[in-house]
């Protein structure tokens, strides 16, 4: 079996393909400055090039919360239009399975938690990411679709927030954990207070990129079925005591400030996770 990967060198892609390569897996990594997967010729032209039997697609327009309200038009048309495409060139070129991430954030901003898989689409997103959101929940749309219809074989996994190797450090665009990490040393080097966004009171449910990885890999090898799965810890952190341990950790006793005019976004976002447990063990 071939395998080609999108999105190789993101935080994902990063984790998974070596994991992958260990397992002795073929894997291909286009370069993505060779083919735009905006543009429908290009994804025709990689997958005639690559010719894989698996297709996993991890490449995508992310961002943390700050980075999804300022640019929220590229963030619904890039996604959309990418993995739109990219799908459905799979189906035409008789591609056996194809595999693909959305983020937890696709589940309506008032869906309750623990949040179970069939509440997908039964609710309108947290609004700062909902075009974010959306475009991503469409692809479990076309999935069911491209399965119904031609009987294509595609899964689609929801990680809850993921930390770990590899990710995005930088402060506007990246993820709470790897954005506390970073602020916490530059406010013990520089002895400043630490300033996080929002209130503190937000929970989340945080898994580790790695483990989300071995269940990512587990459905690429073994997952044929059309429900989709959350992948994540099932256990609820509140931003406030995140930052606590985090300053412990690095040994920071400075202050702590709330800056109120950054989001909160979802209050309470932690999923369901007896899914993973049965079907992919
Ligand atoms: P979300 O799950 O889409 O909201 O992802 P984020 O990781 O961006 O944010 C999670 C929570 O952490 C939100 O409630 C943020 O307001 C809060 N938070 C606190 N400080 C920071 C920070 O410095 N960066 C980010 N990204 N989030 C922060």
């Amino acid at each position: 079996m071939r395998y080609l990967v999108t999105g190789a060198s993101g935080f994902v892609g990063s984790n998974l393909v070596p994991m992958m390569r260990v397992r002795g897996l073929d894997v291909a990594t286009p370069p993505s400055r060779e083919f735009s997967l905006l543009k429908q010729l290009d994804v025709w032209r990689l997958l005639n090039q690559y010719d894989p039997d698996v297709v996993v697609h991890l490449a995508g327009l992310v961002g943390g919360i700050l980075a999804n309200k300022t640019r929220p038009a590229e963030f619904f048309y890039q996604n959309l239009l990418m993995n739109t495409v990219l799908m459905h060139e799979s189906w035409r070129r008789g591609v056996k399975k194809y595999v693909t991430l959305i983020g937890g954030c696709s589940y309506p901003a008032r869906a309750i938690s623990p949040i179970e898989e069939s509440a997908l689409l039964k609710g309108y997103p947290q609004v700062e990411s909902a075009p974010y959101s959306l475009a991503k929940a469409m692809g479990v749309v076309q999935a069911q679709a491209y399965r119904a219809q031609y009987g294509f074989n595609a899964v689609v996994l929801v990680p809850g927030n993921l930390y770990g190797p590899h990710d995005n450090f930088d402060l506007d665009t990246g993820h709470v954990i790897p954005a506390l990490i970073r602020k916490t040393r530059d406010a013990k080097r520089e002895g400043k207070a630490l300033v996080c966004w929002g209130s503190g009171a937000p929970e989340r449910d945080f898994i580790y990129v790695e483990d989300a990885c071995e269940a990512v890999l587990h459905a690429v090898l073994h997952y044929d079925e059309p429900e989709i799965i959350n992948i994540s810890s099932g256990v609820s952190t509140s931003i406030r005591s995140l930052v606590s341990e985090i300053a412990q950790l690095l040994d920071f006793d400075g202050s702590v400030e709330w800056d109120p005019s950054k989001p909160d976004g979802q209050r309470v976002k932690v999923f369901a996770v007896s899914r993973m447990v049965e079907r992919l063990g």
